[in-house]
């Protein structure tokens, strides 16, 4: 695992203060490391203290030319690089910077994200420790929002930022989402609200926010349920009490290092001519189908009374979800074989279905409950 430590001093107001020399040993530790190999302003007593991983993307990206916005070098730039272009951030916390890795996000995997998960809970577990922020590449970023989403059990504010444009373009978006995600992260109302998504002044739900445009900086949307608020320059302003999710599950990733193998596979017209993909994806050792079905889910009728006799067959979960990008599948109904994802889109249904394949094995009714966490159960 990479793990070059830095630390910068920074700052924000309204949360409590916390002190690094205050951390457990074994954490204060990454601190003193990075004070050997990086400046610092030194750590200021009277500001909260946050941790900071730096995984790479554009946010992270570099180029020679200062127009370019394709073609760049994603993740090429350090956590201290990133933390320079915000002197600000001085005025609002103290920063346990940790370089994680640092790759275009693509490269992320589960194996990754459950132990960034597991890094941040023990950052977390200290009292001393206000709350987390990640940077990431967009393509995936709510990949790795999920997961943390799903596996984080703290209160404490994580808030995942990224950027449409690399570090070295005109009107970067980088340097100001960042500034933002640190505030926020150190923002006493952000607590009790799950992982949180920001970029281009919003701010967004882990479970529910999706990438919705390859290019715009505005890409980051949950149509359905909307943004839980925006900022005002640096200063988060939330539209309602801290809401979770509806019986939102939470995953013990303690011990694991991968998790069961889950394929996603696409509807389209003329799928039946693809049903070898099924029997492919199984021989893989895919544990898992998720179908980013047509509307309601769904399939072509050979296609699909294939995907069933073959899942079935091979004891692998199957779960539908929408390619529409939007709304929720209905439940297949009592004594359903297919698992609905309900709101979650393909790519946040493959990570809670490997999840649960690996908290409770082949086991559609414990599988389909993780799923309903945000189907409401009163009334
Ligand atoms: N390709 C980049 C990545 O995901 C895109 C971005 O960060 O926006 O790492």
């Amino acid at each position: 695992m990479l793990f070059t430590s830095v630390i910068a001093a920074v700052a924000l107001a309204g949360a409590a203060s916390a002190r690094v020399e205050d951390l457990p040993r074994h954490l204060r530790l990454a601190y003193r490391d990075a004070i050997n190999t990086t400046a610092t302003n030194g750590n200021n007593a009277s500001l909260p203290t946050i941790v900071y991983f730096g995984t790479g993307g554009t946010i992270a990206g570099s180029d020679s030319s200062a127009t370019a916005v394709t073609g760049y070098q994603a993740g090429a730039l350090g956590v201290q690089t990133l933390l320079d272009a915000v002197p600000e951030i001085i005025n609002v916390t103290n920063i346990i910077g940790i370089q994680f890795t640092n790759v275009a996000s693509d490269e992320m995997n589960t194996t990754l994200t459950m132990q960034l998960s597991r890094n941040i809970s023990e950052y977390l577990a200290s009292p001393d420790v206000f709350g987390a922020v990640v940077s990431h590449g967009t393509d995936t970023l709510e990949e790795t929002a999920i997961m943390l989403d799903l596996t984080i059990k703290s209160d404490k504010p994580v808030v995942i930022v990224g950027a449409m444009r690399p570090a070295t373009a005109i009107s970067a978006d980088g340097p100001y989402n960042l500034l933002q995600a640190i505030s926020l992260a150190t923002y006493a109302g952000a607590a009790g609200r799950g992982t949180m998504v920001t970029l281009n002044d919003r701010i967004g739900s882990a479970f529910y926010t999706t990438k919705t445009n390859p290019r715009s900086l505005d890409t980051f949307k949950a149509y359905e349920q909307g943004y839980l608020g925006n900022f005002v320059g640096a200063t988060p302003r939330f539209w309602y009490e801290p809401a979770p999710v509806l019986n939102k599950p939470w995953f013990n990733i303690t011990g694991f290092t991968t998790l069961p193998h889950v394929t996603i596979l696409y509807a389209y017209e003329d799928m039946n001519l693809d049903i070898p993909l099924i029997s492919a994806a199984i021989a893989s050792g895919a544990k898992g189908i998720v179908v980013a079905g047509s509307g309601d889910g769904g399939t072509d009728s050979t296609w699909g009374a294939a995907w069933s006799a073959l899942c079935k067959n091979a004891s692998v979960a199957m779960v539908a979800a929408t390619r529409t990008g939007d709304g929720s599948d209905a439940p297949d109904g009592p004594g359903g074989y297919t698992i609905s994802a309900n709101s979650l889109n393909p790519e946040k249904a493959k990570i809670m279905l490997q999840l649960s394949l690996a908290t409770h094995g082949y086991n559609i009714t414990a599988i389909q409950k993780d799923f309903d966490s945000d189907y409401p159960t009163f009334g």
